[in-house]
């Protein structure tokens, strides 16, 4: 028999990560060393990890100046698991998340006007450092965002990107309750979008392509459902009266495009689907009853806390399939199938 030979203990053992090493590439299952957090930086140990869309920014190397391997990853919830340097505003054991906002200088002309959204030094996880798909990520303090008790963490892991996204971009889009707003697709973003807005006391139209998703609408908030694929949705929004905004989610530039002539008096083209090809759009439809079409991003983690505290409030909740870290690969081309119902969560913590 072979003598056994006795291994320092490490502090930690090594942790798994699903990282991409190249753009393009597929995701690898590595096992990297626990990191360690520097000053002003927090360790978290995640639970789950939501799969966004816009991890395909990660994956297919679509961000300029991404640096690889990197593990992608915003819709983080875990537990505050170490605390660098400098940090006091967190406790070890507290319930935290990261969503797309990852962190801000706080310096910059930005952020010296309270707009940390758009700070020149704007740091997103998953994208400037390694996000959630990994059992221990460490991020800016300034990232955390607090989770509370009633939500669990793959109830509160997508409420950081795709809730965030449509609860800020509805509460900011200047409709008013009763107003009329027009959910366009019924997804990730859609499905969530739809049950702020009937929150936010809406009078909510869901708009989807094809009847099969009409009933869920309903049950999600929609007091109406638009099939675009049987009549034209714009034609039908003016038969209602005329959308006050029309929360675009589904990434299709060209239904953007169709869906102008449905937006009333004042009406706004609120756009949260991310995709490369151009809206089209003539100066005098936007002319005529002086409509806007606007981009949203998420919002900073304070924004996130809104989004979880309204959520606790409201019942407002995603509706998930879990898979796997080890399974990062196919949980991420199920969402990119687009037939999850409706947001893929990686189960992460034990
Ligand atoms: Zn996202
Ligand atoms: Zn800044």
């Amino acid at each position: 028999m072979a003598t056994m030979r006795v291994e320092p203990k490490p502090e930690l053992a090594p942790m798994m990560v699903a990282q991409i090493s190249k753009p393009g590439g597929d995701f690898e299952i590595v096992e990297r060393e626990v990191p360690e957090p520097g000053a002003g930086q927090v360790r978290i140990k995640v639970q789950a990890c939501g799969v966004c869309h816009s991890d395909i920014l990660t994956k297919e190397g679509l961000w300029p100046g991404i640096q690889y391997p990197r593990v992608p990853g915003h819709e983080v919830a875990g537990v505050v698991d170490e605390l660098g340097a400098g940090v006091n505003s967190w406790r070890k054991g507290q319930r935290v998340g990261v969503g797309w906002h990852g962190g801000h200088d706080g310096t910059c002309r930005e952020c010296r006007r309270g707009d940390f959204r758009n700070c020149q030094n704007v740091k997103i996880c998953g994208i400037s450092y390694d996000g959630g798909y990994e059992q221990y990520m460490v991020a800016p303090a300034e990232a955390l965002v607090s989770i509370p008790e009633s939500l669990t963490d793959v109830e509160a892991a997508p409420l950081l990107c795709a809730g965030i996204t449509t609860y800020n971009a509805l509460r900011h889009s200047g409709a008013l309750p009763g107003d009329l707003v027009a959910v366009h697709g019924i997804g990730g973003l859609g499905h969530l979008g739809i049950q702020f807005a009937n929150k936010f006391g809406y009078r909510t139209v869901a708009i989807g392509r094809g009847g099969e998703n009409a009933a869920l609408a309903k049950k999600l908030g929609a007091s109406e459902y638009i099939d675009s694929k049987s009549t034209n949705g714009a034609q039908a929004l003016q038969k209602l009266g005329g959308a006050r905004v029309i929360l675009a989610t589904a990434p299709s530039s060209k239904a953007m495009s169709e869906l102008i002539d449905g937006l009333g008096p004042n009406g706004k083209l609120m756009v949260i689907g991310a995709t490369f090809d151009p809206i089209e759009v003539t100066p005098v439809q936007l002319i005529n009853g002086s409509r806007t079409i606007q981009g949203w991003a998420a919002g900073t983690p304070a924004d996130s806390d809104d989004t979880l505290s309204f959520a606790e409030l409201s019942g407002v909740r995603p509706m998930i399939e879990t898979y796997s870290l080890d399974k990062a690969e196919e949980a991420y081309a199920r969402m990119m199938s687009g037939k999850a119902q409706f947001r893929v969560v990686l189960t992460i913590g034990e």
